[in-house]
């Protein structure tokens, strides 16, 4: 028999989800000098996970990691396996027969909750569904947000509250030519809000958000960024996170902070407020959200260890719109084991484990499934790298698992009379989505149904 990894005996792995975990681990795959056929699935249409879905459209820069993803595409034995989705059309068990190895890097798709009362008011709503809106992800196509009112809150001030925060401050004018969803567009230039209030619960050395992004705040055409210098005052723990020489994000975010304070809001219509140490108890309403309730905090504990603790103070906001910014949250895949506390697929070193805390052969994982909601886009890269750095690892024992018996991939896909997206089919869908917006000086007007991008394959 034939070595694996080897003309004759390829390599087989398939990565489940496109974004750029499931890029960099098929990256790494395709650099340990073996002969590697990487099957990518997707269970949208189209590739690239977050970058598309997530990115915010205003930050063109960010998306250019897709010029990465497009030449790790073009590597001989890449397939792409778009709209199938794994533990529903496919089950992993059915996977695990067809390859040497699966590495699962679907993300966090979903959101952390507040666990408070009014949660679930209309008018209450978590960021990944806006953003999901905004951006056009078809899961969230038909979402509706009520931009009546002149009142909008953000509770959490990490970057996605800021994204968040930045798309209800920006003028049409100021968004028109990014890849913005045409109907989120259409709703933005009706918006009324004047007030967004971005909510933290603990002080501004503890926010998460970067300074880049928080910078932008200060940048727009009709929005001012509204900070209380009585806010800006540190406690003597605080005074020493800032002295700290790993704080720089930190140091920056409080020099930006410092201008912001200084700004005079003249000619502005709207006002972006970051407030400090209050946290949500409660959203109140008769029908739909009217206000939240928040309490006033203060720090306790040592330097970079200091949490929100609540003086039983209360203040209402009262506002329209609430958006809940507190961190993604990664979700179950049937028949595979899930870490419920965490939100993660359990692992050691990217090996996903069952409940005894034992390796399952052939079964891995990136990402933030992986690890958690935390990073940056190119801290996936280093973390994929490592999962694929298991598999290899573990190559001797790969090698033993029978895989070629359960056929070929292609054959399941057609009896289960599956609609797979192959790259050339998204490549038709990418190149009809340039065509539809460059009429309009936009890099692309996304297919915001599946029913859409699959109509354009005929
Ligand atoms: P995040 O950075 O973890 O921020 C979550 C925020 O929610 C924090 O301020 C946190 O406060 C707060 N929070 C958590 N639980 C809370 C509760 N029960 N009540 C009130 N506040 C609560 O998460 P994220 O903004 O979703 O971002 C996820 C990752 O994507 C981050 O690594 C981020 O940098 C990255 N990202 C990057 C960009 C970019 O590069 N432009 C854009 C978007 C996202 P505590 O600190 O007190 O827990």
């Amino acid at each position: 028999m034939a070595e694996v990894g080897t003309p004759d005996q390829p390599l087989r792995v398939a990565v489940v989800g496109s974004g750029p975990s499931g890029f960099y681990a098929t990256e790494a795959l395709f650099k340990q000098g073996l002969t590697v056929k990487v099957d990518l699935f997707e269970r949208l249409p189209a590739p690239f996970g977050l970058v598309r879905n997530g990115v915010a459209p205003d930050h063109p820069k960010l998306k250019q990691a897709i010029q990465v993803y497009e030449k790790i595409a073009e590597t001989p034995g890449f397939g792409f396996l778009g709209n199938v989705t794994i533990g529903r059309d496919i089950t992993v068990d059915e996977l695990r027969a067809h390859y040497h190895a699966v590495v699962f890097t679907c993300g966090a798709e979903t959101d952390r909750r507040l666990g408070i009362r009014g949660e679930d008011l209309p008018g209450s709503h978590t960021a990944t569904e806006f953003v999901g809106w905004y951006n056009g992800h078809p899961d969230y196509r038909d979402r509706s947000f009520d931009l009546s009112h002149e009142a909008a809150a953000i509770i959490g001030q990490g970057n996605v509250a800021i994204d968040v925060a930045r798309i209800l401050a920006k003028t049409v004018d100021e968004l028109k030519h990014t890849d913005i969803a045409e109907h989120a567009l259409d709703a933005l230039a009706e918006s009324r809000i004047r007030d967004i209030f971005i909510i933290g619960r603990r002080g501004p050395m503890q926010a998460k958000f970067t300074h880049i992004e928080l910078r932008e705040l200060g940048e727009l055409e009709d929005c001012t960024p509204i900070v209380k210098a009585s806010d800006l005052a540190l406690n003597a723990e605080s005074e020493a996170e800032l002295a700290d020489k790993n704080s720089r994000t930190s140091v920056k975010n409080m020099e930006t902070m410092k201008a912001f304070a200084g700004l005079s809001e003249a000619g502005k219509r709207r006002r972006c407020h970051l407030v400090f140490l209050q946290g949500p108890v409660r959203l109140e309403g008769s029908q739909r959200l009217e206000r939240v309730v928040l309490e006033k905090n203060v720090l306790s504990g040592p330097a970079f260890k200091q949490s929100a603790k609540p003086t039983g103070e209360t203040v209402a906001l009262d506002c329209g719109i609430l958006f809940r910014s507190i961190g993604y949250r990664g979700v179950p895949i049937p028949g595979l084991p899930f870490d419920e506390r965490a939100g993660v697929l359990p692992n050691q070193d990217g090996r996903i484990i069952d409940q005894q805390g034992e390796p399952i052969p052939g079964l891995y994982t990136a990402g933030w499934i992986k690890r958690g909601p935390t990073g940056i886009i190119g801290t996936n890269r280093a973390d994929a790298v490592a999962t694929v750095k298991s598999l290899i690892d573990d190559l001797p024992k790969l090698k033993t698992r029978a895989v070629d018996s359960a056929g070929n991939i292609a054959d399941l896909i057609q009896q289960k009379n599956l609609r797979r997206v192959s790259y050339a089919d998204w490549s038709k869908i990418d190149q009809s989505e340039i065509g539809c917006g460059s009429g309009k000086g936009k890099p692309r007007e996304k297919y915001t149904r599946v029913s859409e991008m699959l109509g354009i394959l005929g």
